[in-house]
């Protein structure tokens, strides 16, 4: 979905002249991908309306972009598309929040559990997990492995059948020790599609949760819209967590989930592991999924991680479009530190390279070390760009580092590589970028 609505966008770029029919081609190609996503045709018309209307009101003024204006107004309405009138169900700290989640099997709800729980377990709160799903075999096995993980107390039995029984005994367990959060994770599956929404109904009857988290595999496609609606149908699911979004610019699903289920999205998941789960902003999302990158987060990303009084620099630095070697190392630092590195990688426009691809994060850490371990040869005026690499010093630098030639090389073309990259976010967080093709 995301490329065919950057696509129709980027056509844009190509028209020489912006007219009534061009804008109406481009929205049709929008509204007929939204539509084929299973996105619901009120909203679908509800955006085009709105495109519509800014454009006209808008591009009267003098001097307008008229491409961008429809490219800002398209990113906008997906944005507010995004954004449910409904607020997500607010955690009270010092009081006992239950939480239940339900999905279809495979959807990555216990993964899902073991990530929220995480999230709350990092915050300082006493956090439990209930495993109530009966029906998968091994689903407890499953559960606890990731609740010793996260070292989480967690509660399950191997032989009780009714998981209505053994949700109600887990939250009454965890109650009477006055646990801050309670996570109840469910089935997924039944020998009946029926039988699993009322086995549902039940458990949410039985343990009367605060909250009903929708866990939805972004990678589903075409059935997201169906499968959302009929959760919604039986339980009352207040909010949704859209799993599997590695990296690439899938998504299209979240979209339906939140027109299907009228519920906010809360969190994204983003891997396998438990640090892998974001918290869901609309518009960083928006423009991931158009593959625009996401400046304003990756901002926010380096202003946690950076030290406060080297921020101006850096920032002062990336506007203005340097990037020396020196700077290359304190990032390598920095992420380093943060740990996710693919997260942070997505973050960046453009940013696909081998060095930081998602499943070989292992090998990646070990080759950002080595760079590093060839940059702690160099000489203050080599890491500062004030004189440059010449072969002669490639060899000595491989020597001193105890790397070899090639590799130095490699991370000089590396360090070319993010220096570009820099300049290009240095004429975007400028405002100078005209265009999408820019970005
Ligand atoms: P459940 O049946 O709904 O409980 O789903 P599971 O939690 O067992 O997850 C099913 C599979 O999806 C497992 O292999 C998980 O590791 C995987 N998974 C869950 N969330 C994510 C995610 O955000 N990204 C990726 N790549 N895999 C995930
Ligand atoms: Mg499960």
């Amino acid at each position: 979905l995301g490329t065919r609505i950057s696509n129709a966008l980027r056509k844009l770029q190509n028209a020489t002249i912006i007219d009534e029919e061009v804008l109406k081609e481009c929205l049709g190609e929008v509204t007929k991908a939204l539509l084929q996503s299973d996105v619901n045709v009120n909203y679908v018309k509800r955006l085009r309306d709105q495109v519509l209307l800014q454009v006209n009101v808008e591009s009267d003024a003098a001097g307008t972009n008229k491409r961008k204006l429809i490219q800002r107004a398209v990113v906008g309405e997906l944005q507010s598309m995004l954004e449910s009138e409904k607020k997500p169900y607010q955690m009270k700290k010092g009081k006992i929040n239950v939480v239940m989640f339900v999905g279809l099997q495979g959807s990555g709800k216990t993964t899902t559990c073991a990530k929220y729980a995480y999230n709350y377990l990092r915050k300082g709160w006493r956090v439990g997990l209930v495993c109530a799903d009966t029906f998968r075999a091994g689903a407890f096995d499953q559960l606890k492995q990731n609740a010793t993980r996260i070292k989480v107390p967690f509660y399950g039995s191997y032989t009780e059948t009714d998981p209505v029984k053994i949700a109600q005994e887990g939250v009454e367990y965890f109650r009477s020790q006055n646990y801050d959060l309670i996570i109840v994770d469910t089935s997924g599956r039944h020998r009946q599609e029926a039988a699993l929404f009322e086995e549902m109904e039940q458990v949410e009857a039985a343990i009367n949760p605060d909250e009903v988290i929708f866990v939805m595999d972004s990678s589903i496609g075409q059935s997201c819209y169906d499968q959302a609606l009929a959760f919604k149908k039986s339980v009352k699911v207040g909010s949704v967590i859209v799993t599997k979004l590695d990296g690439h610019a899938k998504g299209g699903g979240a979209l339906s989930a939140v027109a299907a289920t009228e519920s906010p999205i809360i969190f994204i998941g983003t891997g396998e592991q438990f640090d892998d789960f974001e918290q869901f902003e609309a518009k960083s999302f928006i423009r991931r999924l158009l593959g625009l990158g996401d400046i304003d987060r990756l901002f926010s990303v380096v202003q946690e991680a950076i030290p406060k009084e080297k921020q101006p620099e850096l920032m002062n630095k990336i506007s203005q479009g340097k990037f020396s070697l020196r700077d290359m190392y304190e990032q390598f630092q920095t992420v380093l530190k943060m740990g996710s590195i693919s997260q942070l990688m997505s973050m960046i426009p453009g940013m696909n390279s081998g060095l930081l691809e998602k499943g070989n994060e292992k090998e990646g850490i070990a080759r950002i070390k080595r760079f590093m371990c060839m940059m702690d040869s160099m000489t203050d005026d080599e890491l500062d760009g004030k004189s440059s690499m010449v072969p002669s010093r490639i060899t000595r630098v491989a020597r001193g580092s105890g790397t070899s030639v090639r590799e130095v090389t490699l991370l000089l073309e590396e360090h070319k590589r993010f220096a570009k990259m820099v300049g290009k976010m240095g004429k975007m967080s400028l405002g100078k970028a005209n265009d999408m093709q820019n970005f």
